[in-house]
C-alpha cells in the first residue's frame, strides 16, 4: 500500500516529529511532508526513535521541507524580502542549512528535500538570478551525493519563468512540488495550465486550494480543498494526464480543529478523484 500510486499524505510541522506522526496515524493517512525538526532532533538516539516510529505505525516520510528563521509571509514585500535565498544577507547561511537538512534527512532515509527558494527574478542578467543559479546548483549537487531529489515549491512565480530557471540550473535531481494554490494565493498564472508546462519536473505536490487576491500587493486566500478556484477534480485528471504518480499531499495552513475537519473532507474528496 505504501508504494501505490497518487497514495494520500499531509503536511505536518517538525517542531516534535514524534507527535506529527501521531497525528498523521490519527487521520489514518500513509505518508507525509515534514517541515525539517529543530537540530536537537538531528542526535543518534532521537533520529532512531523518529526511524523507529514511523516503522511502527507504517508512515513514509516522502520530503522533508526546509524553513528558515526570519521568513514572513504577510504580503509580497515582505516574502521578497524575508523568504527563501533570494536577501543575499542571509543567502549563505540558509544554504548551509539546506546543506545539513540533507544530511539529516538522509540519516532519516527521505530521498526528497524541498523549499520555497523565494521569488525568482524575471531577468536572466539580474546578479540575484545568476546567483540564485549557482547557489542551487551547489544544493542540488551536495542532494545528488546524498541520493537525494531538490524540490522547489511553486507559485511565487508563473510557470514559464520556473521552467527556464530549472532549465538553466541544469540538474536531473531538481525538480518541483506543484502547489496549484499558491499560483492562485500570488496571481501567478493558471494551475492547470502551469502543469502543462512544468509537468515533466513534478516531483510531488499539495493538494491545497484558494482564490487570488482582490488587490494587488496582497496574497489570496486559502480555502478548503474544493472550496477554493483550483478545481481540484481538473487537477487530479491533469496530474493522471502528465502521468504523476507520486503523492498526493493534503496543505491546509490553519490549526486546531478545523484544520482537521478540513483535512479529512479532503482525504475523502482525493479517495474518489484519485
Ligand atoms: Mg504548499
Amino acid at each position: 500500500m505504501e508504494n501505490e500510486p497518487m497514495i494520500i499524505g499531509m503536511t505536518v510541522g517538525g517542531n516534535d516529529p514524534i507527535a506529527s506522526l501521531e497525528k498523521v496515524e490519527s487521520l489514518d493517512i500513509a505518508t507525509c511532508q515534514m517541515y525539517v525538526p529543530p537540530e536537537e532532533w538531528w542526535v543518534k538516539d532521537r533520529l532512531e526513535l523518529i526511524k523507529k516510529t514511523m516503522q511502527e505505525k507504517g508512515i513514509r516520510i516522502t520530503t522533508l521541507v526546509c524553513h528558515f528563521e526570519g521568513e514572513e509571509w504577510d504580503n509580497i514585500a515582505t516574502i521578497k524580502r524575508t523568504v527563501g535565498l533570494l536577501n543575499r544577507a542571509t543567502r549563505e547561511k540558509r544554504v548551509k542549512k539546506i546543506l545539513s537538512s540533507s544530511d539529516f534527512a538522509r540519516n532519516l532515509r527521505v530521498k526528497v528535500l524541498q523549499t520555497h527558494i523565494g521569488f525568482i527574478p524575471l531577468e536572466r542578467n539580474d546578479p540575484d538570478y545568476q546567483g540564485l543559479v549557482k547557489v542551487l546548483q551547489r544544493i542540488v549537487d551536495y542532494c545528488k551525493k546524498n541520493n537525494q531529489t531538490f524540490t522547489l515549491e511553486t507559485g511565487q512565480e508563473e510557470a514559464q519563468t520556473l521552467a527556464i530557471f530549472i532549465e538553466d540550473v541544469n540538474r536531473p535531481n531538481l525538480g518541483v512540488n506543484f502547489d496549484p494554490a499558491n499560483m492562485l494565493l500570488y496571481d501567478a498564472g493558471n494551475p492547470i495550465e502551469a502543469l502543462d508546462i512544468l509537468g515533466k519536473h513534478v516531483i510531488g505536490v499539495h493538494c491545497k486550494d484558494g482564490k487570488r487576491p482582490t488587490k494587488k500587493g496582497e496574497l489570496g486566500k486559502e480555502y478548503p480543498l474544493g472550496e477554493g478556484d483550483v478545481d481540484i477534480r481538473r487537477f487530479i485528471d491533469k496530474l493522471k494526464e502528465i502521468g504523476y504518480t507520486g503523492p498526493l499531499t493534503i496543505e491546509r495552513e490553519i490549526a486546531g480543529e478545523k484544520q482537521i475537519r478540513d483535512i479529512l473532507k479532503a482525504k475523502e474528496l482525493l479517495e474518489k478523484l484519485r
